[in-house]
């Protein structure tokens, strides 16, 4: 999928926790279509960094647009930025007393404002597309993590996203279960979805991603494509970390 004009723009952002300065100096740049894989050691800062794209996290300097505007700082906009902008998280932050159907028609109604029947047509659609169509009724503790994790990426979609942020999405599954979910985005990839993704999983970055950006230390140290990375990083902090991971 060719990879279009910029839909994020993250230009000399900086965000400090107190003391500690957690993303230093960000340039980064995402072109629609385009999926960019994250990686990098532990407390370097990749999740502060996808939290600020839909302002989950506020910066202290820098400038962030996403499709041409800037993020909005409350009310209606922000809530409509939340919606343009899809998160998956590690933890599948389900609602736990609503079914699967519920927890993918909800955003709907609320935010986008759709009326019932149409969000619950959607609904049904998107997990027919992440394979759950026959799980609609059940209450997420009913499923496995794996298929909570395709309901969360569901209910993402279910509000039309322009981009989808994906944090360590497969970090709390049991390993049987992280294929199922690396399908569904492989497939999201291959349909166009613009994806930032925050993994360990090396094998989707080789399959999926169009670029990787490595991260140490709250800055950026490569950002190059799976081939060039994999074959030769530059950086010592990234050899370091390939030959501790693969
Ligand atoms: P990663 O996702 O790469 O493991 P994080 O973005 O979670 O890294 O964290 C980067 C650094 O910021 C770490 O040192 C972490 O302890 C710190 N940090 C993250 N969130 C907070 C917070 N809410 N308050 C203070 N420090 C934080
Ligand atoms: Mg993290």
């Amino acid at each position: 999928m060719a990879v279009g004009e910029p839909l994020i723009e993250l230009r000399g952002v900086n965000k400090h926790f107190g003391a500690l300065h957690v993303l230093r100096d960000i340039e980064l740049i995402v072109g629609r279509g385009e999926v960019v894989v994250v990686i990098g050691p532990s407390g370097g800062g990749k999740s502060t960094l996808i939290r600020t794209i839909n302002r989950l996290e506020t910066v202290q300097s820098g400038s962030i647009v996403v499709d041409g505007r800037p993020l909005p700082e409350e009310g209606k906009e922000l809530a409509r930025l939340r919606a343009e902008v899809g998160m998956v998280f590690q933890s599948f932050n389900l609602f736990a007393h609503r079914t699967v159907l519920a927890n993918v028609m909800l955003g709907q109604t609320k935010v986008r404002r759709r009326a019932k029947q149409d969000a619950e047509r959607r609904a049904r659609e998107l997990l027919g597309r992440v394979g759950l169509a026959d799980q609609a009724g059940k209450f997420p503790a009913q499923l496995s993590g794996g298929q909570q994790q395709r309901v969360a990426i569901a209910r993402a979609l279910a509000m039309d996203p322009k981009v989808m942020l994906f944090d360590e999405p497969t970090s709390a599954l049991d390993p049987e279960m992280i294929n199922e979910v690396l399908e569904v985005m492989r497939q999201l990839a291959q349909e166009g979805m613009t994806m930032v993704v925050v993994t360990h999983e090396m094998g989707f970055a080789r399959s999926a991603a169009n670029r990787v950006v490595f991260m140490a230390d709250g800055g950026i140290v490569e950002d190059r494509t799976p081939e060039e990375f994999f074959r030769s990083p530059e950086s010592e902090r990234a050899r370091d970390f390939l030959s501790k991971i693969l």
